[in-house]
């Protein structure tokens, strides 16, 4: 079986420094808010190009402490507007209602399945104050297009990087954008924890410190509490291991990128579209995502030939329960990517002649 993801193939690549960090942790004896974490909080808003990095829990606490903080700074209120593509994975949409914030779903663009410039100006109302542009699937949105949108505006512009560590345009890496980012760092993405992990990137020194406030409990400094917080820290072992592989990332990445290629190069099947890339460094392949209108059959022929597949997303947030009460909404468009999309195996634990038999299989349906 050629595996969708196998992070134990992975890790297994760097074993030897994640047991040294390990160590390393556990012989300092000091377990949270540290030297392992304020060193990665450098090292990724270096290599990101951003002037802060503030480590979080999870990638869904990135995005809904920021939003939080806004309301804290007085830029947002209950009930403002945040225009956020329909069709992004539920974590977006939760981090904007968490805050009593209003989601705008807005179509996405029907070729690289990120918000549209477009038709975000079109949803634009009296009550809009933010975009919560998602780099889906691993590929920056039109960031030069949004940040231009959101300027002329005055709207903040939050990016949802959970699945775009290390994508760039004109060398300005995701993270970099934005008025902020949430990046996720949960096991089986780009960059990968072994567990939970994520972080904020912004050049905003105000939030910054509101952010550093709000995951430890709303205090900046101890027993004195300025925001009513939350605790969503990353601990020392969990930077430790993100300094490890964080070192990998770009080797890993042009792995993805060779592998994409090929799959480009080499898929040519009537009822299989592939994905639209714009520009090389744009796209970290978090996930290869082709279109079928046979998903389902195309899907069962490679299983029984032995590639695993996996589908992102199955159901779109407006057809969730948890969002029951938006009654019903319709977006035909997300709809019909959602019946469609089909993931196939990508990640750095790929062979070149595994690529190869994904692409005959795939050929051969
Ligand atoms: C993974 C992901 C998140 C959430 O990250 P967690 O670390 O799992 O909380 C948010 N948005 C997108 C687009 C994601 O892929």
């Amino acid at each position: 079986m050629i595996s969708f993801l196998d992070l134990q193939g992975i890790n297994a690549g760097c074993r030897d420094e994640l047991l040294e960090a390990c160590c390393r942790v556990i012989d300092s004896g000091w377990y949270i808010q540290g030297h392992e974490l304020i060193a990665f909080e450098q090292e990724f808003a270096a290599y990101c190009g951003s002037r802060h990095c503030i480590g979080v829990a999870n990638g869904l606490d990135a995005l809904t402490l920021t939003l939080r903080a806004w309301k804290e700074m007085g830029r947002l209120r209950e009930g403002d507007e945040v225009l956020v593509p329909a069709n992004t994975y539920i974590a977006s949409i939760l981090a904007i209602t968490e805050n009593r914030l209003v989601p705008v779903l807005v179509e996405p663009d029907e070729h690289s399945y990120n918000l549209c410039p477009e038709k975000a100006r079109a949803a634009l109302t009296g009550r809009t104050r933010a975009i919560l542009a998602v780099h889906l699937y691993g590929q920056l949105a039109d960031m030069p297009a949004l940040s231009a949108l959101a300027d002329t505006h005055n709207l903040l512009l939050l990016e949802d990087a959970a699945q775009a560590h290390g994508a760039s345009i004109d060398g300005c890496k995701a993270g970099s954008w934005g008025d902020a980012a949430g990046f996720s760092f949960y096991p089986g993405k780009n960059l990968g924890a072994l567990g939970d992990a994520g972080a904020i990137t912004t050049d905003d020194d105000e939030l910054a410190n509101i952010l550093r406030a709000l995951r430890n409990y709303g205090s900046h400094e101890k027993y004195r509490n300025l925001y009513q917080g939350v605790n969503s820290r990353l601990d020392e072992m969990q930077a430790a291991l993100l300094r490890v592989k964080l070192r990998y990332l770009d080797v890993q990445t042009a792995l993805r990128r060779e592998h994409a290629r090929k799959y480009l190069e080499g898929i040519r099947h009537p009822d299989v579209q592939l994905p639209h890339l714009v520009r090389e460094d744009q796209h970290v392949w978090h996930l290869f995502v082709v279109r079928s209108g046979q998903r389902a059959a195309l899907q069962r022929h490679l299983t029984e030939h032995g590639v695993q597949t996996l589908i992102h997303y199955p159901v779109p947030p407006h057809q969730q329960p948890a969002y029951a009460g938006w009654g019903a909404c319709s977006f035909p468009l997300t709809e019909r990517i959602h019946d469609e999309v089909l993931s196939l195996p990508m990640g750095p634990h790929l062979s070149a002649d595994q690529v190869d038999t994904v692409i005959r299989v795939t050929n051969a349906f």
